[in-house]
């Protein structure tokens, strides 16, 4: 990359042609994550960026919501105590007409992971819940793909600040856009193009393992011996979704993942992660879970063993799994060794597992059954959702037909076999 120019309109014409896939005629709501709702002010350059890319691509209208995070903080330390139920209802309102209607949503994360490090758990407990009531009915329209939409980041300081916090404060907005251009092939000649290619061996290596129908996984590496059923009826998925008027989009920017879910009873042995887990506001090291019929029986971390417990109680459901993904350790994601305080690109650095509730999506007419036949099917169910990375260049898969026969799936963390 020559210029931060250039990277912008690269990386704009990606989450325009790429991402949302924006349909002449659509119109572009950019946003950030939902908790307040705008995108930040430090993103306002790929903001514009994406701006023009999405007018030369037949947008007829982009706008855009703007968040700032500091204007959270005042309220957090100066609102009277009782007001944090308050949510305005106008802009879930407006999102879920914008969806509803068909036109295309982009969010951009460019926040602070340590925002409300300091500030009262139940405070931001409040919060979150009001948050999550109020949107609801937006973030099931997107989960059903009602619309085109898409998530991308965006550097900032706050955020570097977090991921580089050992480097110099002037070097770490740059080192995020390393990071940023690398991981979303940035630096390939023509991206757009690079994605294809790279969305397509996704979706064949999805089809692959759902034509395989595996019984099970089994995972050999240091300090891992595991193996995990998966349930009739479950399907992989990776990369691209397709809009209910038929245009299809990545969720995702970047992704790596092909993921499915393990049976909820059927997990059973020693898993060792192999990335350090950041998990309300805590960070997990040095970890292992045993398994028995699917339920955690035993944790040990090096650090922040009380807080992975914790995890695991959570509900009956966080002791078991809910999702696994496999990344080969080669993914750009994977190479950079870093740890973002993001699911966006944390989640897509290496091969991982779950603990709490799995994705409907991910079983044969899941969306259709009620809860106990979803959970008679394997499929588990939690309030929570939490990945941690168990993937490494040691790792050895094996995928385990219906007869018991085991097949090379993963070797030293890469694939074993072409998609075919
Ligand atoms: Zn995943
Ligand atoms: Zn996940």
């Amino acid at each position: 990359m020559t210029s931060l120019d250039q990277m912008l309109s690269a990386y704009g014409e990606l989450a325009v042609k790429v991402g949302v896939n924006l349909q002449p005629g659509q119109r572009l709501f950019i946003l950030g994550p939902l908790g307040n709702g705008g995108v930040s002010l430090d993103a306002a350059p790929l903001v514009r960026a994406v701006a023009e890319r999405a007018y030369r691509a037949g947008a007829s209208y982009v706008e855009a919501i703007w968040g700032d995070e500091a204007l959270q903080l005042i309220r957090f330390r100066h609102a009277p105590r009782e007001s944090f139920d308050r949510f305005s209802q106008w802009l879930p309102d407006a999102l879920v007409r914008h969806a509803e209607e068909g036109h295309a949503c982009l969010s951009i994360y460019a926040n602070d992971p340590d925002l409300l490090k300091s500030e009262p758990p139940e405070v931001v407990g409040a919060v979150q819940q009001a948050v999550s009531r109020q949107v609801r009915p937006f973030r099931e329209l997107l989960s059903r793909n009602q619309t085109n939409w898409s998530v991308i980041a965006a550097p900032s300081q706050a955020w570097g600040d977090v991921v580089f916090a050992d480097r110099p404060a002037t070097d770490r907005i740059p080192l995020l856009w390393d990071a940023i251009v690398r991981m979303c092939r940035l630096d390939r000649p023509d991206p757009v193009a690079a994605w294809e290619a790279h969305l397509g061996a996704l979706a064949a290596r999805r089809d692959f393992l759902n034509q395989r129908r595996y019984s099970a996984l089994t995972y050999r590496g240091p300090g891992t011996d595991l193996t995990l059923g998966l349930p009739m009826g479950h399907l992989w998925m990776a990369g691209r979704a397709m809009s209910v008027a038929g245009h299809p989009f990545a969720p995702n920017l970047p992704t790596e993942e092909v993921f499915t879910m393990p049976h909820k009873d059927r997990v059973d042995g020693l898993v060792t992660a192999t990335k350090p887990l950041s998990y309300g506001g805590t960070l997990i090291d040095g970890f292992s879970l045993r398994f028995e019929r699917g339920r955690v029986v035993q944790v040990h971390a090096a650090k922040g063993q009380s807080m992975l417990q914790q995890l695991v109680d959570t509900d009956e459901g966080a002791a078991r799994l809910g999702e696994v993904a496999l990344v080969p350790h080669s993914s750009p994601i994977s190479q950079s060794g870093v740890l973002f305080y993001n699911t966006l690109f944390d989640e897509n650095a290496a091969s991982h597992v779950a603990l709490g509730s799995a994705y409907r999506f991910t079983m044969e007419d899941g969306e259709a059954m009620d809860a106990d036949a979803f959970e008679r099917a394997g499929g588990n169910r939690s309030a929570t959702h939490v990945d941690f990375m168990i993937g490494s260049g040691a790792l050895d898969i094996d995928g385990v037909r219906e007869d018991g026969t085991p097949e090379p799936l993963m070797r030293q963390g890469e694939w074993a076999s072409p998609a075919s």
